[in-house]
């Protein structure tokens, strides 16, 4: 069986090609083909030679993951279905934002996690993506903005945001954010990808190891009985244990870590949560992204008003924190983590049109 190429970095593709072979500088120019000019037809690669190409060809496997939906909300977010080799799909989101393109990529068909608010979690873990499977997501997405929209903003940054829990799948995920930053290949920058997690301790402390991108914790909660309700990764790692870890990251001396807050109604947007965050939380080493929960058909909780999120963060602010909203893309569509695939697949069941755009 052919490997996919997108399983390489550059220099263990020259090493992989070396063997049959190829020189380096040839198994540069194919990245460059690849990546940069987005070029995945041997015959439009005009600076190798016949004979390199065909050998490439025997030996490596260029296809990537099928867009099998794709949808425009009104503020411009696009959603799309991605279906791999073996039939799964996840999803994948590109989130328009002033100068930036994001692509909120999966890591995982389904998640181990379990949180109780999340649609993705409620499906448990189906598998781990592989890594020409995450990179799949990227180039799949820019290969039909290309053809769809020439004109129009390229992909720039990266959030794994998707499905799954990208730390659960450690050596994938390391593997593709490698090849993200790869300067011959799509050469993003560190701080244009931001890793989220639900807070797995082991892997946290193996960040050391991992490119030193953005981190985000998912938190939710200042208080362990609320966090281990919503989150059950709480009872194995609680707050302390997990600050604990996080303490080992080793941080650029301007980066600061995310903490993404889901705001629940009447279950962790309380004053008291407010003091609770705010004696957890270091003020200069910590942000905060404010989620309000983004409602989904069989939900058992309630977003809290717009007023009352503002509350929250006027609160925070007014404490020193550095505070944000994070808001609601592709509601008319169901955006957000998990809540896109079951839909249309529930509507594929009886009508393969009938989610019109
Ligand atoms: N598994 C990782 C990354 C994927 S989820 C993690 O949990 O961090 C990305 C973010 O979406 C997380 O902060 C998650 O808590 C949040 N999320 C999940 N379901 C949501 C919902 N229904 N409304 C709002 N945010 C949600
Ligand atoms: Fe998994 Fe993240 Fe959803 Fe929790 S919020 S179930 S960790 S995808």
């Amino acid at each position: 069986m052919k490997n996919s190429f997108f399983t390489y970095t550059l220099s263990s593709f020259e090493t992989a090609v070396k063997d049959l072979g190829v020189a380096k500088f040839t198994a540069k120019q194919i990245y460059q083909w690849i990546y940069q000019k987005h070029e995945r037809n041997p015959e439009a690669w005009t600076n190798i030679s016949k004979k390199n190409r065909d050998l490439i060809t025997e030996h490596f496997d260029f296809s990537i993951p099928q867009i099998v939906w794709n949808g425009l909300s009104k503020d411009g977010t696009r959603k799309f279905l991605v279906k791999m080799q073996d039939g799964n799909t996840v999803e994948t989101v590109a989130i328009a934002a002033k100068e930036r393109l994001t692509l909120c990529i999966s890591s995982q068909v389904g998640c181990a996690i379990g949180c109780t608010f999340c649609h993705t979690g409620t499906q448990g873990l189906k598998r781990h993506l592989k890594p020409n499977e995450i990179i799949g997501q990227f180039y799949t997405v820019t290969e039909f903005l290309n053809t769809n929209d020439p004109e129009g903003q390229k992909l720039t940054n990266i959030v794994y945001m998707g499905q799954g829990e990208p730390l659960h799948n450690y050596e994938n995920v390391k593997l593709a954010t490698e090849i993200f930053l790869e300067p011959h290949g799509f050469a993003l920058s560190q701080r244009k990808i931001t890793l989220s997690t639900s807070g797995l301790v082991p892997q946290i402390e193996k960040l050391g190891e991992f490119p030193p991108v953005n981190i985000a914790i998912s938190l939710h909660s200042a208080k362990n009985n609320v966090r281990t309700e919503l989150m059950p990764i709480n009872k194995v790692y609680d707050l302390e244990r997990l600050f604990q870890a996080i303490r080992t990251i080793p941080l650029k001396s301007h980066r600061r870590i995310t903490y993404e807050y889901l705001l629940i109604d009447g279950l962790n947007d309380t004053p008291e949560d407010v003091i609770a965050l705010s004696q957890l939380l270091k003020r200069k080493e910590s942000k905060i992204n404010l989620i309000p929960f983004n409602e989904y058909p069989g939900s058992n909780y309630k977003r809290p008003s717009n007023e009352k999120v503002l509350w929250f963060m006027d609160q925070l602010i007014q404490r020193g924190f550095t505070c944000t909203i994070r808001a609601t893309k592709g509601h008319d569509i169901l955006a957000a983590c998990g809540q896109l695939k079951t839909q249309v697949e529930k509507v594929n069941l009886w009508n393969e049109t009938s989610l019109s755009l």
